[in-house]
C-alpha cells in the first residue's frame, strides 16, 4: 500500500463519498432493581454491594424478569413509533469477559420487543431528518473494570485490575437506527441531533437518567463511506461508548476524514471496533468486529418468553407523556415563539428545561432568562450540557419565586443557584446555610443608613439641600454594610425619608 494522508480534508470527503451512519444507544433504565434479580439499581455505591448469587453468575441461580423494564421497554418503542412484537424471547449472547460473571449476556437477538419504527430529528437551522429505528431491545449491563497503574486508564500498561459488579445485571435498551444514508456533509451533525432527540425523548418520559457523563446513555456510532454513485454500502468501523454528544459529532466527522484517506490511498477500510479520544477528537483501532455466529446466541432457558397483550400495549400507549416534539409545539402557540426564537431555545438545550421550570410555576420569560442567559453560561464555563447542570426546574423556579416575594434580589438569587450547583443543597437549604435573605428589618436597615450618613455627613447636606440624586453614595454605602442583601429601592426610601424628616 502506499503512503497516504492519514487524514482527508472534510470538503473533499463530502465531494467525494456518501456517508452511511448507524447509530447503537444504550439506555440504562432507572427501575429501582436490576433486570433479572433484585439488587439495587443505583449508580455508584461501594464496590460489589449490589450483587446476589443471580448477577455474579453463582451456580443453580436463576433470573426472574423485571416487570417494570418490560414496560419501560415497550413505552420506549411505542415512543419510537415502533412496532411492539406479539412474542417475542431472550438469548444468551456468549462470550468472556471478567466484567461479565456469568460468561454470557442475556439480550435479546432476533426477537426484539420493539421494531421498525423512526425518530424526526431537527437540525440546528430548522430541517427535519427522519431516522429509522431497526429496533429496540431488551438486555442487561455488564460490570466495571477498572485498569490501575497506567497512564490511559485502558488495560495497556495497566498493572492489575479491579472488578465491580455493582452495574452487572442493570436493565439496558439498545436502540439501533436503520442505516442512515443522503445526510452528505450534515452526517456529523444529525449524529449529534439524534441522540440529542433520543436523550430528550427518553428525559420527558422519565425512564433513564440519560447521564452520558456517567454512562447510563451511551452511543456507538457506525461510520462507512461508499464513493459517490455507488449503491453498496462501505465497510464499517464502530465507535465505542462516546460519552458525550459533542463528542458522537466528532468522532463520526473523524471517521468520514479517516476512512476516506485510507480509500483515496487504495486501502480499505478494517471492520473492527475504535476508541473515541476526547482529548485530540480521534479515534484508535480497538478489537476486530465478532460478527453474530461469534457469540452462539440461542434462545435463554432460564426465562419465560415476553408476549404483552394488546390491551397492555395500549393501556402503556395511554400512560406516555407530552412527548418533546408536541410540547414544543404547544410552548411556541402558548409563549408566542417565532420559528427562530423557538430553535434558539431548542439549540442552547433549554426548551424542555424552560417549559419544565414554568409546569413547576414560573412565568415563561422569567424561565427563559435564566436558563438560556445565566445558567447556560454556567453550563459553557463547566464545559458541560445545560441539562447536566446539577439544578433542577424546580429549584430554578423556586429562585425565581424567591425573587418575586422580595427576599432575594437578583444579586442574592446567582449567588443562591451557585450554592445549588455547588451542590450545597435546594435553594431553601442555600439561603439557610449562607444567610442569604434580603435584610427586609427596617430597623435593620435604617442602622446601616445611619451609620453612612453619620460617616458622609457632606453627602447628607446635598441630599438635605434637595440633591436626591446624591443618595446612591449612601444607598452603596448600606449595599457594602449589608452584603448586598438589602433592597436597593426600600433603601433609597429610608434614607429619604431619615434626612427629609
Ligand atoms: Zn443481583
Amino acid at each position: 500500500m502506499t503512503a497516504v494522508a492519514e487524514l482527508m480534508d472534510y470538503a473533499e470527503v463530502v465531494e467525494r463519498f456518501d456517508p452511511v451512519l448507524g447509530l447503537e444507544v444504550h439506555v440504562e433504565l432507572s427501575t429501582r432493581t436490576k433486570m433479572f434479580c433484585g439488587c439495587a439499581n443505583l449508580f455508584g455505591g461501594k464496590p460489589n454491594t449490589h450483587v446476589c448469587p443471580t448477577c455474579l453468575g453463582l451456580p443453580g441461580a436463576l433470573p426472574v424478569m423485571n416487570g417494570r423494564a418490560v414496560e419501560s421497554a415497550i413505552r420506549i418503542g411505542l415512543a419510537l413509533n415502533c412496532e411492539i412484537a406479539e412474542w417475542c424471547r431472550f438469548a444468551r449472547k456468549n462470550y468472556f469477559y471478567p466484567d461479565m460473571p456469568k460468561n454470557f449476556q442475556t439480550s435479546q437477538y432476533d426477537e426484539p420487543i420493539a421494531f421498525d419504527g423512526h425518530l424526526d430529528v431537527v437540525l440546528d437551522d430548522g430541517e427535519v431528518v427522519r431516522v429509522g429505528i431497526e429496533r429496540a431491545h431488551m438486555e442487561e449491563d455488564t460490570g466495571k473494570s477498572l485498569h490501575v497503574g497506567g497512564a490511559t486508564g485502558r488495560i495497556h500498561g495497566a498493572e492489575h485490575s479491579l472488578l465491580d459488579y455493582n452495574r452487572a445485571g442493570v436493565p439496558l435498551i439498545e436502540i439501533v437506527t436503520k442505516p442512515i444514508t443522503g445526510t452528505g456533509e450534515r452526517a456529523p451533525e444529525v449524529a449529534r441531533a439524534y441522540v440529542t432527540a433520543l436523550r430528550d425523548l427518553l428525559r420527558a418520559m422519565d425512564v433513564s437518567d440519560v447521564r452520558m457523563d456517567q454512562g447510563s446513555l451511551r452511543c456507538d456510532a457506525n461510520v462507512s463511506l461508499m464513493r459517490k454513485g455507488a449503491s453498496e454500502f462501505g465497510t464499517r468501523t464502530e465507535t465505542k461508548n462516546v460519552n458525550s454528544l459533542r463528542s458522537v459529532e466528532r468522532a463520526v466527522r473523524y471517521e468520514m476524514t479517516r476512512q476516506a484517506a485510507v480509500l483515496a490511498g487504495g486501502g480499505t477500510v478494517k471492520q473492527e471496533t475504535r476508541h473515541f479520544q476526547e482529548a485530540d477528537g480521534t479515534t484508535s483501532s480497538g478489537r476486530t468486529k465478532e460478527t453474530a455466529e461469534d457469540y452462539r446466541y440461542f434462545p435463554e432457558p432460564d426465562l419465560v418468553p415476553v408476549a404483552p397483550s394488546r390491551e397492555w400495549v395500549e393501556q402503556l400507549r395511554a400512560t406516555l407523556p407530552e412527548l418533546p416534539w408536541e410540547r414544543r409545539k404547544r410552548i411556541q402557540q402558548e409563549w408566542n415563539l417565532t420559528d427562530e426564537e423557538l430553535r434558539d431555545l431548542i439549540n442552547t438545550g433549554a426548551a424542555d428545561l424552560v417549559a419544565a421550570t414554568v409546569d413547576a410555576g414560573a412565568e415563561p420569560g422569567e424561565a427563559r432568562s435564566w436558563w438560556v442567559q445565566y445558567l447556560t453560561q454556567q453550563a459553557n464555563a463547566r464545559e458541560v450540557e445545560l441539562a447536566d447542570l446539577p439544578i433542577t426546574p424546580a429549584q430554578v423556579a423556586r429562585v425565581i419565586e424567591l425573587v418575586k416575594s422580595g427576599e432575594l434580589t437578583n444579586k442574592l438569587a446567582r449567588e443562591v443557584v451557585q450554592g445549588v450547583l455547588a451542590g450545597e443543597g435546594g435553594p431553601d437549604e442555600v439561603v439557610d446555610r449562607r444567610g442569604l435573605k434580603v435584610v427586609s428589618d427596617d430597623s435593620a436597615l435604617l442602622a446601616a443608613v445611619d451609620e453612612a450618613l453619620a460617616a458622609q455627613p457632606d453627602v447628607a447636606e446635598k441630599i438635605r439641600g434637595g440633591k436626591v440624586q446624591a443618595a446612591g453614595a449612601i444607598v452603596g454605602a448600606v449595599m457594602k454594610a449589608t452584603k448586598g442583601q438589602a433592597d436597593a429601592k426600600r433603601v433609597r426610601e429610608l434614607i429619604l425619608e431619615r434626612v427629609g424628616g
